[in-house]
């Protein structure tokens, strides 16, 4: 009687030097000849007789994790493995980089010696075995990771990160700028974007007070419609509040608004009072938008369950990663709202962001900052507001180490704002 042993073994093997050739071929992979597969080691498969004979599963193993700062405020992960295969994910909180570094640093004994595809799975660990969960630390920590798992996974598999999700649920992925003056609406536009977002104006570099005068108000109205005429009625244009606009401002502020139709109000309030943003979000039409703030499928629940907003922006780095916001997204589309994600970082967030684009039904549109110029190979780029769907395996970036060199480092500090008639502290 024949055994299918050997035969199975030898195309597992073909297949996984495969993967990893193509992926020496398209992206990120290091020392590819210097770090053969394992193949001798590999993991037992089911026998011919299983439905489930599907999956790769030669033996590979994380080796390291490594993380370096990049301008502008970035932190940049690399997670290697004996594979030669290198995952790139951005595991970051906004002015507090070097701490997330060092949670990277405390988590990085689970992982490796452990398989990079078994993506859910670390997740859970890293989350629950921390016992303290969520917060804009951890689990922006635990986010990078999830990406750069991602990354391996489809670059081992020769495919991008959508495809192991489902997808392509689109064929090109629309992206917005941010434009706060009718110069840069105009610049923008001339790139390719159709969709911006600005916040509300200053008035005499004033934030908002907790009652704004009827001058601040007027200011910002005028400076909304000002841009909102260059946008033109085929564009959007969104406002974001930024938690920063106290409550009662914010209320007034919504209503002088509508008469331009804002893509969306974001962050009308600080997301810390879901009731009351919930309450405002019932005296208007234009669409409420939160997320940035929040983290895992647990913080998301209380914005859809109280209605506070039918747009939900869950940063990839902050809310738990790929795995995480493609759950969200599920929650999402139960309750009829879609998914904008939030994105103030670098060309690895917005290569995550793409790949969630690419593998659920309501998606809105991508927040950018960049486009990867200066950082990665082959930057995005961005035609009748629209980014291409990315081909290449894993999230399909490579970076360009070359370009990146007078890059490394920052020192980046978070704005300290005050209100400039007395002295107290603001938002911003
Ligand atoms: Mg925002």
């Amino acid at each position: 009687m024949k055994s299918d042993k050997p035969e199975s073994g030898l195309d597992r093997r073909s297949l996984l030097k495969s993967a990893v050739a193509a992926s020496v071929g398209l992206a990120g992979v290091e020392n590819a000849t210097a770090a053969p597969v394992d193949t001798d080691s590999a993991i037992p498969v089911p026998s011919s007789q299983s439905p489930r004979q599907t999956t790769v599963r030669e033996k590979v193993k994380i080796t390291r994790l490594e993380t370096f700062l990049v301008k502008p405020r970035w932190l940049f992960l690399k997670i290697h493995t004996d594979a030669g295969v290198v995952g790139l994910g951005e595991p970051v909180t906004e002015g507090r980089a070097r701490t997330c570094a060092e949670a990277i640093r405390e988590i990085e004994p689970y992982l490796v010696g452990k398989d990079p595809r078994d993506v859910i799975h670390h997740w859970q660990a890293i989350y629950r075995h921390a016992f303290y969960r969520g917060g804009p630390i951890l689990t922006s920590a635990l986010s990078g990771i999830d990406q750069a798992l991602w990354d391996i996974k489809g670059k081992l598999l020769g495919v991008p990160v959508y495809e192991l999700l489902g997808g392509p649920t689109r064929q090109r992925i629309r992206v917005y700028a941010h434009a706060g003056t009718p110069e840069l609406v105009r610049e923008k536009r001339a790139q390719g974007f159709t969709a911006f977002k600005t916040g509300p104006a200053r008035l005499n570099n004033r934030y908002a007070r907790i009652v704004e005068n009827k001058a601040w108000i007027d200011n910002a109205v005028a400076k909304f419609a000002e841009l909102r005429s260059i946008v033109g009625k085929e564009g959007d244009i969104g406002i974001d509040f930024h938690g920063a606009v106290p409550p009662a401002t914010a209320r007034i502020l919504m209503k002088e608004l509508e008469q331009f139709h804002p893509f969306f109000y974001e962050e009308v309030i600080n997301c810390q009072d879901v009731n009351l943003m919930a309450e405002l979000a019932k005296t208007t039409h234009i669409p409420i938008a939160t997320g940035e703030r929040i983290y895992t499928k647990w913080g998301f629940r209380e914005i859809l369950e109280k209605g506070a907003a039918t747009i939900l922006q869950p940063d990839l780095c902050h809310a738990g990663g790929i795995s995480e916001v493609k759950i969200i997204a599920g929650m999402a589309e139960a309750y009829y709202a879609s998914i904008a994600p939030h994105n103030p970082l670098g060309p690895i967030s917005l290569a995550a962001g793409l790949q969630i684009a690419a593998s659920i039904p309501n998606f809105l549109c991508q927040e950018q900052v960049s486009l990867g110029e200066g950082y990665i190979k082959k930057p995005f780029t961005v035609r009748d507001g629209y980014i291409d769907l990315p081909t290449g395996p894993g999230l399909g970036i490579e970076l360009d180490e070359e370009a990146m060199k007078d890059k490394i480092g920052h020192d980046w500090r978070n704005p300290e704002t005050y209100d400039p008639d007395d002295g107290s502290v603001t938002d911003w």
